[in-house]
């Protein structure tokens, strides 16, 4: 009896040793390290920089802005603004890091002497409580991409899968297709249903924004749309900037019209560029969904200082 104690116990000590695969990977996934982040870029103490949250998530988290005044904000005509996305789908941690360093190198860039532009508006954590939750989800989900999450140990065990795609929330073309809550492509029992895109809706509604970069990954893909659509996008300036910021980045980037891989209505490119009438493309980065080297990110950084300093300073793609 002592022993068979005995081995219940060490089986138990070993089950609770176990070393975790993902565990270097969900030390990527905090919140609090990333707030941290987003308030030290306060102590640049560079005037033209405002952090301010736009919305709270389902969970409370404060969904932050970075934004970098250019010295043109406020002057009409010569103030362009460009909001920089990050991703919805919790994951893609690249597409949180890319836009996280972007706010921190604008936020310095005056400091730098180095003057840009446009005016920036970037949110790097566009859902919050889906991104902390990769770093105690019970199995470390690869294809979790949606917001909201509830206690694993609620009596069914599927249940902590419910949430919603937000990358199918938009209104633009929104279809009901998925009825099942649990499934990785839920788009919600209606448009703008869920906190966050509520948040990003009524924000965009407030500002003046003349372009929308949206970050995911993977792909090496610079994408417009639509979205929901096979039907050619009859916007020949800006599939040429895609083409140009997808060779700007190099590397293999390619364009694509979003739908030619599959259709996705409720997307938030669809929902900028067909309701808001904001030109929008979203950077698939990389060809995995996490890059932990950051291999493009000096690429994309080159692409929105093109964005800004040529194409909207100048108001055409010919420089
Ligand atoms: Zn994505």
């Amino acid at each position: 009896m002592a022993f068979q104690f005995l081995l219940l116990m060490f089986f138990l000590f070993c089950s609770l040793h176990a070393e975790d695969p993902y565990k270097k990977l969900r030390e990527l996934f905090n919140f609090n390290k990333y707030e941290d982040r987003i308030f030290s870029i306060q102590d640049i103490k560079n005037p033209d920089v405002l952090i301010y949250s736009i919305g709270k998530s389902f969970g409370g988290r404060n969904i932050w802005c970075i934004e970098k005044r250019s010295r043109y904000y406020g002057i009409e005509k010569e103030d362009k603004r460009i909001l920089i996305l990050g991703t919805s789908h919790p994951i893609e941690w690249t597409a949180v890091e890319v836009p996280m360093r972007l706010a921190e190198y604008f936020a310095q860039a005056k400091m730098d002497e180095i003057e840009h532009y446009a005016t920036f508006y970037i949110i790097p954590i566009f859902n919050p409580d889906g991104f902390d939750y990769m770093r105690v989800i019970p199995v470390f989900y690869e294809s979790n991409r949606k917001n909201r999450y509830f206690n694993p140990e609620e009596k069914n065990p599927g249940i902590y899968k419910r949430g919603v795609d937000l990358n199918r929330n938009f209104s633009y073309m929104w279809k009901f297709l998925i009825a099942d809550e649990t499934s990785d492509y839920y788009q919600g029992p209606y448009p703008f249903s869920e906190p966050e895109t509520i948040a990003l809706r009524d924000f965009v509604m407030e500002n003046k924004i003349d372009f929308v970069v949206s970050m995911h990954t993977p792909g090496k893909l610079v994408q417009y749309p639509w979205s929901y659509t096979r039907e050619p996008l009859k916007d020949s300036e800006l599939i040429e900037i895609s083409r140009r910021i997808a060779s700007i980045i190099g590397n293999g980037y390619f364009t694509l019209q979003d739908a030619v891989n599959y259709e996705k209505p409720g997307s938030e490119i669809d929902w900028f560029y067909g309701e808001m009438r904001i030109k929008a493309i979203r950077i698939e980065i990389g060809k995995d969904l996490i890059d932990r080297r950051l291999g493009d990110y000096e690429g994309i950084k080159k692409a929105i200082i093109w964005l800004s300093d040529c194409y909207l300073k100048n108001d055409s793609i010919v420089e």
